[in-house]
């Protein structure tokens, strides 16, 4: 894997001030040299309250900005304490985080995610649109069968398929520590990758710099999107040091 293009995509969920993003400083440093070396994509996706200062910061830089979540309207409205794509794409957002399994369990359908992947496209935004089965689909075997209609449902209608990156995500790996056996993360991205061909398909859930080893000789693996540990710029390096090693 050492020489792929990867994507290291850092999920700050609802955490992060001003002041913390004067530690982010590390990373820009330690990516400015490494991304010389090593081809790979690097984008951090902060809350929006701090999308704007963070794309000042990375302005000419290497590093690239999105958003966590998107109104699935691309025009204004009265719609009180949303954030649509065009707002994102003003601030500086290149790219968005949709279906996201937190928001998919307050209630956002697979039909809600397709409306938002449509209208993030028409405001020129890229999407990571995640998937991912929970604890009890995957006890009853129909992991696939979930992933299946979550993808074929969010991407429905949705000809231009090129700005879209897939981030499979199981529910239940999702900042417990726990990460799927190496043959069935394989067997589980080859499935999505056959089904839905030219698609670069990330991994996410408790990467961290102890499982990374692990996890990257998963040799269909694109990348990763990355959340608690992302949040720790030494873990974050280390994560994509590792990667290459
Ligand atoms: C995520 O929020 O997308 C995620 C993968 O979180 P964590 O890395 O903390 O499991």
């Amino acid at each position: 894997m050492t020489n792929k293009y990867m994507y290291f995509i850092a999920n700050w969920k609802m955490f992060g001030s001003l002041k913390s993003l004067n530690s982010l400083h590390k990373v820009l440093k330690f990516f400015k040299t490494f991304r010389k070396k090593r081809n790979s994509k690097l984008i951090y996706c902060p809350p929006n309250t701090l999308i704007l200062p963070l794309s000042k910061k990375l302005r000419n830089s290497p590093i690239e900005v999105g958003a966590q979540n998107c109104h699935e309207n691309d025009y204004f409205g009265a719609f009180t304490g949303s954030v649509n794509s065009k707002m994102l794409k003003d601030v500086g957002a290149k790219y968005v985080i949709i279906g996201h399994s937190e928001n998919r369990a307050n209630g956002e359908t697979n039909k809600l995610i397709n409306l938002k992947i449509k209208s993030a496209q028409k405001s020129g935004l890229k999407i990571i649109f995640c998937i991912g089965e929970t604890i009890q689909e995957k006890r009853k075997k129909i992991t696939k069968k979930v992933l299946e209609k979550q993808l074929s449902l969010g991407l429905h209608k949705i000809k231009n398929r090129k700005n879209i990156l897939i981030a499979y995500e199981p529910v239940w790996s999702i900042g417990t520590g726990i990460i799927p056996k190496s043959h069935e993360l394989l067997d589980t991205i080859n499935f999505i990758k056959k089904k839905y061909k030219n698609f670069k398909v990330l991994y996410g859930g408790s990467v961290s710099p102890k499982n990374i080893n692990e996890i990257k000789s998963i040799n269909n693996i694109d990348g990763f999107l990355i959340g608690g540990a992302s949040q720790d710029p030494k873990k974050f390096i280390d994560i994509i040091k590792k990667t290459y090693n």
